[in-house]
């Protein structure tokens, strides 16, 4: 069977595949420490699952509109409005199956072949693969760890050519951990504010797991004039600890809104017809777990950082959101030798040679446009870290030269 030449083109998922693997070895079990989810390790709060079972038992069972229910989409336009200071109706609001759907939708709704994407590397892997498959091309705009990965308003200037389409934010990152200042925000939004071709996406879904003293801004609300030609994503897999459930959102303008409630009927149609209760409960209901589980992912990230940044050789910028660290293993492991003879010349050999010999899973950084790093995702215990760490510090040790 011949497959399309678009299907060809992309790759598979390394976080889904590395997540996939750690639990297959585990099911075996394989004493795995897996740094590899990039998902909560926190069960969904339980006013939320009484939300979805209360409309399963009531029947909620069948089509809904394609865009959500008009009070899901108002709890979304609610939340943004009172969060964040937006004044935006359900009519700008579409709920997707996860983040990665809306982000799919929205590209395939705005970008034509021939466009370019700017990106910021290191980035999140579905990035370039989703632009891939609108047909768009992707420019990188590298950063390095020195400057938190982040890149600067005179850096974004320089890249922006006519068939520049859309630029990507994702503050905090994810594999970073990092993210702008309100005022760098601003900086990189006065560029934009100078090409009015320039749309933005803004993927803001960590923007609830904030702990290293930086404050988020919605990049939508830091210029009225780029705010109108801002796309923001955001979803409850991660503030709600949902990754299972498949809820997205996107704001935009309501044609935008339009173009993707078209395309998804085409596609999916409507999310799960009882989870989209639990999107009102999510957003309007109680939040103290949120809390709870964002003091826990700051202390995690505190202490995993101070344990990684003590091996020799290991770089590794604080992380100031989401629940990731993005270390550079180069001068630690590359040119050494694995125990059984392999010299490691790539992130990926470092991974797979970590995985058989010390039993950590880790994401490699080549898929995230970053080949010198790997990716922990500190979404589990303070156990499992001091474990996983206590191996990935034996391991490199024990590299022969
Ligand atoms: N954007 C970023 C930056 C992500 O890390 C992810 C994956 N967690 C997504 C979007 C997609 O989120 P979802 O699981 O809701 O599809
Ligand atoms: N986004 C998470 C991660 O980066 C989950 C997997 C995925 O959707 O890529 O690990």
């Amino acid at each position: 069977m011949e497959l399309s030449n678009r299907v060809k083109a992309i790759k598979p998922s390394s976080t889904l595949a590395v997540t996939a693997r750690a639990k297959a070895l585990k099911a075996q079990g394989v004493d795995v420490v897996s740094f590899g989810a990039g998902e909560p390790d926190f069960d969904t709060p339980q006013n939320i699952k009484i939300a979805a079972t209360k409309a399963l038992d009531a029947g909620v069972t069948k089509y809904q509109p394609t865009a959500g229910t008009p009070e899901a989409r108002k709890a979304v336009a609610n939340y943004m409005n009172s969060q964040h200071g937006y004044s935006v109706g359900p009519e700008n609001v579409i709920i997707s199956c996860g983040g990665k759907h809306s982000l799919y939708l929205a590209f395939m709704a705005l970008v034509n072949p021939g466009d370019e994407v700017l990106l910021p590397a290191p980035y999140w892997v579905s990035y370039p693969e989703q632009v891939k498959l609108a047909g768009g091309t992707v420019k990188e705009l590298q950063t390095t760890p020195e400057s938190d990965f982040k890149i600067t308003p005179a850096q974004l200037e320089a890249a922006i050519t006519p068939k520049s389409k859309v630029l990507v934010i994702n503050s905090p990152s994810n594999p970073t951990g990092t993210m702008y200042s309100p005022e760098e925000l601003k900086a990189l939004a006065d560029v934009v504010a100078k090409h009015p071709n320039l749309l933005v996406f803004s993927d803001e879904i960590y923007e609830r797991l904030v702990f290293g003293g930086v404050k988020f801004a919605s990049f939508g609300k830091l210029r009225a004039d780029v705010g109108e030609r801002t796309v923001t994503f955001n979803c409850l897999s991660k503030t709600y600890a949902m990754t299972g459930w498949r809820v997205g959102f996107t704001i935009g303008p309501a044609a935008l809104v339009k173009a993707m409630d078209d395309l998804q009927g085409q596609m999916t149609s409507n999310i799960t017809s009882f989870c989209l209760p639990a999107v009102v409960e999510a957003l309007g209901g109680p939040q103290d777990e949120v809390e709870t589980m964002r003091k826990a992912f700051a202390e995690r990230g505190e202490h995993i950082h101070k344990r990684l940044a003590k091996i020799p050789g290991v770089k590794c910028p604080k992380p100031t959101g989401a629940f990731y660290v993005f270390p550079d293993i180069a001068e630690a492991a590359f040119g050494k030798k694995d125990p059984a003879g392999k010299v490691i010349g790539t992130a990926g050999d470092f991974a797979a040679a970590l995985l058989e010999h010390a039993k950590v899973a880790v994401v490699p950084g080549e898929d995230f446009g970053a080949p010198k790093h790997i990716r922990l995702s500190f979404a589990t215990s303070m156990e499992q870290i001091d474990k996983g760490v206590d191996r990935i510090a034996d391991f490199i040790k024990n590299l022969k030269k």
